[in-house]
């Protein structure tokens, strides 16, 4: 099934087409409308409360069969199901990652040119991207602010057609030759990217330009200056994520990293009804710049979320019983990979580069150069996920992300592995990886959900 290297398009039964078309309308709708962290798992925690997951921060007891969830300072979040073995089996878990590279804003972001006519927004780019791509590019503004007294204001701004939209401009070709003499990658420089916010003053005052849109942010959202500073406001491209190519066999759209895997990882989850063993599905932030921080893999929030489900299924949870439990436990760490670039293969070993519409690429390891700061599955376990997606006739691939010293990359799996827990990557395979608008198979992400799935019920 594997070895040969086709495209699953090739037999595709009718059925089959009709599920990748419907999953596929699906992921449209979700990446066009949940552009940030907390806009994703706001939109998971309703449709999981619909389902009849219950928080389990509530006063809730758990016993097999039940449904629940936890959120993690609003940006991340768990949810499971007690399987009819609860915890003998350990738990199987589905991790993947929910931000992607963006443009936030620094925390005294708006200045104004006068010599230019212009109200701008100073920026700071999050994630590993090239910024010389995320300019002259229709841009919509996301966030949460808060005021002094905790009030919380939401901003979404620039994916309405209604709505205006933002633009970081960059310098014509024709007086260009200051940026002639750069390197690709420093086309743009990170303190070039301010954001053109706004172009009318105020008929008098010192700061006429700026006036004019602190007045207009006081009146439309209620926000003075400072509170800019308690806010998180990002820049994402703007608009909906499209069907690409004459045969609408591709989508394009913003941060397909890793929201494919989340969206899978949720979808093969609300479809599980009555699992075996305990399973929990993760969306973590903060991945995609080294997973450190409150709502990182690397916080304690998997820790807590294992003692949470020990003590409401009246379990000891003591520290040992919860290393034991985690011991046992195995886990799909869910991110995407990189397809093979037909315009730039020799960034590939193309014996070990996973195609566009040849399914979820399972990664054995990360990590760069001599296998760096990467996480690696053991070979058992390799075998035994290759075992159930065969049982469950799910189409698969082994790749690689580039050539060795070529880059390199990591995931959250090393944050299981250090538990005991077997753990192993694998997501769908992308072109166009963190620049504004990538490039995914509707297959790929469908034998994803066929993946995680097939994993869960194994
Ligand atoms: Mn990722
Ligand atoms: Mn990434």
């Amino acid at each position: 099934m594997v070895t040969e290297v086709k495209t699953i398009w090739e037999d595709l039964g009718e059925e089959a087409v009709a599920e990748v078309e419907s999953l596929s309308r699906g992921y449209l709708d979700f990446i066009s409308e949940a552009k940030t962290e907390r806009e994703v798992i706001d939109f998971f925690v309703e449709k999981l409360k619909r389902a009849g997951y219950r928080n389990i921060e509530d006063d809730i007891e758990l016993k097999s069969g039940d449904r629940f969830y936890c959120i993690n300072s609003g940006k991340s979040l768990a949810a499971g199901i007690i399987g009819k073995n609860g915890l003998d089996n350990g738990i199987y878990m589905l991790a993947s990652h929910v931000d992607s590279p963006r443009i936030d804003l620094k925390p005294r972001p708006v200045y104004q040119d006068e010599e230019t006519n212009t109200t701008l927004l100073k920026t700071q780019y999050y994630g590993g991207l090239k910024k010389y791509q995320w300019v002259n590019l229709p841009l919509s503004i996301h966030g949460r602010i808060f005021t002094r007294d905790g009030k919380e204001i939401r901003l979404s701004l620039g994916d309405r057609e209604d709505e205006p939209i933002f633009l970081i401009p960059d310098l014509l070709p024709h007086i260009a030759k200051m940026q002639r003499d750069r390197k690709l990658f420093e086309g743009i420089e990170a303190e070039e990217m301010n954001v053109i916010f706004g172009s009318t003053p105020e008929k008098s005052g010192d700061n006429r330009f700026k006036d004019r849109i602190m007045k207009l942010l006081k009146e439309s959202y209620g926000i003075e200056e400072e509170d800019l500073a308690s806010s998180d406001i990002s820049l994402v491209p703007a608009g909906r994520a499209r069907e690409a190519g004459l045969d609408r066999s591709m989508i394009v759209g913003y941060g397909h990293d890793d929201r494919s895997s989340a969206y899978t990882t949720f979808r093969a989850l609300i479809d599980t009804k009555s699992p075996d063993d305990t399973v929990l599905a993760m969306f973590f932030d903060r991945e995609e710049i080294g997973s450190q921080g409150l709502t990182g893999s690397k916080s304690n929030f998997l820790e807590y979320i294992v003692m949470l489900i020990m003590r409401k299924m009246a379990k000891r949870s003591d520290p040992a019983d919860m290393l034991t439990l985690l011991r046992k436990s195995r886990v799909i760490s869910a991110d995407v990979s990189a397809a093979m670039d037909p315009s730039f293969k020799d960034a590939h070993d193309t014996h070990n580069a996973a195609r566009l519409g040849s399914g979820i690429v399972i990664s054995k390891y990360s990590g760069h150069g001599g296998k760096y700061s990467g996480s690696e599955a053991n070979a058992e376990y390799v075998a035994y996920i290759r075992n159930i997606l065969q049982k469950h006739d799910v189409p698969y691939q082994f790749g690689t992300l580039g050539k060795v010293d070529e880059g390199g990359g990591g995931t959250v799996a090393q944050d299981f592995a250090r538990y005991g827990m077997n753990v192993i990557d694998a997501g769908a395979p992308v072109l166009g990886m963190h620049a504004p608008f990538e490039l995914l198979s509707k297959v790929d992400l469908w034998s994803c959900y066929r993946a995680y799935r097939a994993f869960l019920l194994h």
